[in-house]
C-alpha cells in the first residue's frame, strides 16, 4: 500500500471485536504504516481486543471506560510514555440503553438521555482535550456518526440526538484546534452489522432498505470506512477539517424509495 500513515502514531478507541468499525479503521491504518495504540472497555472485551492488538503489533493497549475520566487520563498518560507525541485519534464509541432504541423518542428517560450524551457525544470532546496536549506536531481527530443525526430514522431516537450533538462538536472542536493544526472530522457511515448496531430495533430492515435504495445499491463494509478514515487521518486531507464525510454508498443523497426497489 501507499503508506499514507508511515511515521504516524495514533490511538483507536472503540474496538469491541473483529466486526467493529474501529477494527476496520485499525487494519487500514496499520496497512498504511501507522503505529497504533488500542483501548478496550472492561475485562469482557479485553479478551477479544488483546489478540487483535497483537495481530497489528499495537504498542499500547489499555482499559478505557469514558464514563470514568481517570481511565481516559491513564490511556493518554501511557500514550505519552510510549509514543511521546501522537498524530491521530479515532473515536468509535457510542452507547444507549437498548430498550430506548426502539419505539418512540419522546419516551426517552432523563437518565438514559444523560448517559447516551455522555458516552456518545461528550466523550469525543473529553478525548480531544487530552489529545490536544500530545499533538505537538498537529494532528487529526476522527469520530463516527450516522445519518440519523440529520434526519429522523426509525428506532435511532436518542442516539440521533446525541449524534447531532457530536456532529456539532466536530465543528466547534475544528474551530478551536485549527490554530494548532489539529483537524477534526467525522465519517458518517452507512448501516453495518456490528455489536452496537444489534441494539437498534429492526436493524435488518434498515440494512435491506439501504441496500435497495442507495445509489451504489449495496451497504458499506468496515474496510471501506477504514480506507476513508486513512485519508482523513493522513496528510492527504491536510486541508480538510470540520467535515462530516459520508461513507454510505451514497444513501444520504436519496430523497425517497426507488420505484424499482422491492417491497420489504
Ligand atoms: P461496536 O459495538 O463494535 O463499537 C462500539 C464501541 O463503543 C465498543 O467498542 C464499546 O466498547 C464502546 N463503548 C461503549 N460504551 C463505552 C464506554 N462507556 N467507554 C468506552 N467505550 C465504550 O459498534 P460499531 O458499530 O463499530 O460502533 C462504532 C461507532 O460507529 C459508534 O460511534 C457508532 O455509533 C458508529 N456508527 C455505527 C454504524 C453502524 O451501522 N454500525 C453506523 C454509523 C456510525
Amino acid at each position: 500500500t501507499a503508506g499514507l500513515l508511515r511515521g504516524k502514531r495514533g490511538l483507536i478507541f472503540g474496538i469491541a471485536n473483529n466486526r467493529s468499525i474501529a477494527w476496520g479503521i485499525a487494519r487500514a491504518a496499520h496497512a498504511h504504516g501507522a503505529e497504533l495504540g488500542f483501548t478496550y472497555q472492561g475485562d469482557v472485551l479485553k479478551k477479544r481486543v488483546e489478540p487483535l492488538a497483537k495481530e497489528l503489533g499495537a504498542r499500547l493497549i489499555g482499559h478505557c471506560d469514558v464514563t470514568e475520566p481517570a481511565t481516559i487520563d491513564a490511556v493518554f498518560a501511557e500514550a505519552a510514555a510510549v509514543f511521546g507525541s501522537i498524530d491521530f485519534v479515532v473515536h468509535a464509541v457510542a452507547f444507549s440503553d437498548k430498550d430506548q432504541l426502539d419505539g418512540r423518542y419522546v419516551d426517552t428517560t432523563e437518565d438514559n438521555f444523560a448517559k447516551t450524551m455522555l458516552i456518545s457525544c461528550y466523550s469525543f470532546t473529553a478525548i480531544a482535550q487530552r489529545a490536544e496536549k500530545l499533538m505537538t506536531n498537529g494532528g487529526s481527530l476522527l469520530t463516527l456518526t450516522y445519518y440519523g443525526a440529520e434526519k429522523w430514522m426509525p428506532h435511532y431516537n436518542v442516539m440521533g440526538v446525541a449524534k447531532a450533538g457530536l456532529e456539532a462538536s466536530v465543528r466547534y472542536l475544528a474551530a478551536d484546534l485549527g490554530e494548532k493544526n489539529i483537524r477534526v472530522n467525522a465519517v458518517s457511515a452507512g448501516p453495518i452489522k456490528t455489536l452496537a448496531a444489534s441494539g437498534i430495533g429492526d436493524f435488518r430492515y434498515i440494512l435491506r432498505w439501504n441496500e435497495y435504495n442507495s445509489p451504489l445499491k449495496r451497504t458499506v463494509t468496515i474496510d471501506e470506512v477504514g480506507d476513508t478514515a486513512v485519508y482523513l487521518l493522513s496528510d492527504m486531507a491536510r486541508g480538510v477539517t470540520g467535515e462530516i464525510h459520508h461513507v454510505d454508498a451514497g444513501y444520504h443523497v436519496v430523497g425517497m424509495k426507488r420505484p424499482d426497489a422491492p417491497d420489504i
